[in-house]
């Protein structure tokens, strides 16, 4: 059971995950979360860092597709300005929304890689479909009052990896 929640990289940022990493396990397009992975926590704007990474493995050969719980327009709102494309209210970790994101990416999970910053809906829902997953430290500890409860759970687990 715990195998199953197991991401198979641990990272605490996003600036530690090279291209040159995910090239070599044949990753070619990488599903990506939103809050607190990409943004704080309903936060309507992507920091210039977060941005020039995106950039730099984009300009190494990297596609990128959002996938996030929230609705429509606020990922619309934040993701314009960097061009990327999206899967809302998607549900994670139900396999749908992460099949349509490697649609708009053309990847198959052999080549898809899943970075988001929660067990239960990133790193499972990526695991379920066979793709590498990646768990990042998430960027503010200010969140919906669900996830928090969620992250006491996630401690126990994260201690037994
Ligand atoms: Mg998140």
């Amino acid at each position: 059971m715990l195998e199953k929640l197991r991401p198979d990289i641990f990272t605490d940022s996003l600036h530690e995950i090279s291209a040159e990493i995910l090239k070599k396990k044949g990753i070619k397009g990488i599903i990506i979360d939103l809050d607190n992975t990409m943004t704080n926590w309903n936060e309507r704007f992507i920091t210039e860092d977060v941005c020039n990474w995106v950039k730099m493995m984009e300009s190494q050969g990297l596609r990128f597709c959002v996938l996030s719980n929230s609705g429509k327009r606020r990922i619309e709102e934040t993701v314009k300005k960097l061009g990327l494309s999206y899967v809302a209210n998607a549900f994670k970790p139900r396999k749908q929304g992460f099949v349509l994101a490697m649609k708009k990416l053309k990847t198959e999970p052999v080549n898809t890689a899943v970075i988001g910053d929660q067990l239960f809906t990133d790193i499972l829902g990526g695991k379920r479909l066979g793709m590498t997953t990646i768990l990042i430290k998430p960027r503010a500890t200010r969140e919906f009052f669900g996830t928090k409860l969620m992250r006491k759970l996630e401690k126990i687990i994260l201690k037994r990896f």
